[in-house]
């Protein structure tokens, strides 16, 4: 096991998978790795299926996130969707300021900040998508897009809040690689993580940066996991394109160090192996 920290696999399912399609692969996952506790698994449906889809899930240890959250509490802000909303459609985490967000609906840096202040005072743990375009890492920029889009996600606080024991996830994706294929080789994610975690370390605290998870995404496949997942700092995976399969995502679940799959013993009775 490359760290203390539990891995976590999480599915972003963007604009994909009715609440049918939804229902049925979320069956078969929960089937597959849905008593383990050894990896946290999170599904990441569209609005309209979380509610079914946490239903579903509701004696399994699969979690569900939403994949966005409005900036706003409640009241007029017709198309979008409040905390509360999430929380009472079963929903524990939220996806926030992932790069299509920040890039198609030009959401900012300050403003996915607000999103996560909002969630973790609506105790809904935000996985927070930070990382940088082609273009920026071509001019070496990757670690000042990073630095600064951290800071904007981290208002005072959202500081406060961490600092006294709210957990987030951060999810580094660089832009190039995003359902692109062309995956960040283990040296590359490496680097960015081991920034981030010093970034966190220097802003916030040590063991802060110690504990808490950053989870790779760009085109993450059940035959790249393992390598990404073996390097120090990388403590799990946020998966696009290979969530929207079961089989897959299984298999980036199972190739997950220290992943333990639940037995049924004799009587009937769950347990790991
Ligand atoms: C994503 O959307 O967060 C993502 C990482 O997508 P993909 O795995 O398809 O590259």
């Amino acid at each position: 096991m490359a760290n203390a920290r539990k891995y976590m696999i999480a599915g972003n399912w963007k604009m994909n998978l009715t609440v049918d399609e939804g229902l049925r692969l979320v069956e078969r996952l929960d089937s597959k790795v849905g008593r383990q506790t050894s990896v946290d698994v999170v599904v990441g449906p569209s609005f309209v299926a979380l509610h079914e889809i946490a239903n579903l899930l509701k004696w399994s240890k699969i979690r569900v996130a939403a994949q966005n959250m409005s900036e706003f509490e409640s009241g007029a802000y017709t198309g979008d969707v409040s905390p509360r909303m999430l929380l009472t459609s079963g929903c524990s985490d939220v996806i926030l300021g992932h790069s299509e967000r920040r890039g198609h609906f030009s959401e900012s840096d300050e403003s996915i900040g607000r999103k996560v202040a909002l969630a973790l005072a609506n105790k809904l743990m935000p996985i927070i998508c930070v990382g940088e375009t082609a273009d920026e890492r071509d001019r070496s920029e990757t670690e000042s897009v990073l630095a600064r889009q951290l800071k904007g996600a981290f208002p005072d606080s959202v500081k406060e809040n961490v600092k006294a024991g709210q957990e987030i996830v951060i999810a580094y994706e660089p832009v190039w690689a995003i359902g692109t294929g062309k995956v960040a080789t283990p040296e590359i994610a490496q680097n960015s993580h081991s920034f981030v975690r010093g970034w966190l370390r220097e802003n916030l605290s040590a063991t802060i940066a110690d504990s808490t998870r950053i989870l790779y995404g760009g085109s993450v496949k059940p035959d790249n996991a393992a390598g990404l997942l073996a390097q120090e700092d990388i403590d799990g995976a946020l998966v696009g394109g290979c969530s929207l399969k079961s089989s897959e995502f299984s298999a980036i679940i199972e190739a997950t160090p220290g992943y333990t799959p639940e037995v049924v013993t004799e009587s009937g009775a769950a347990k790991s192996a």
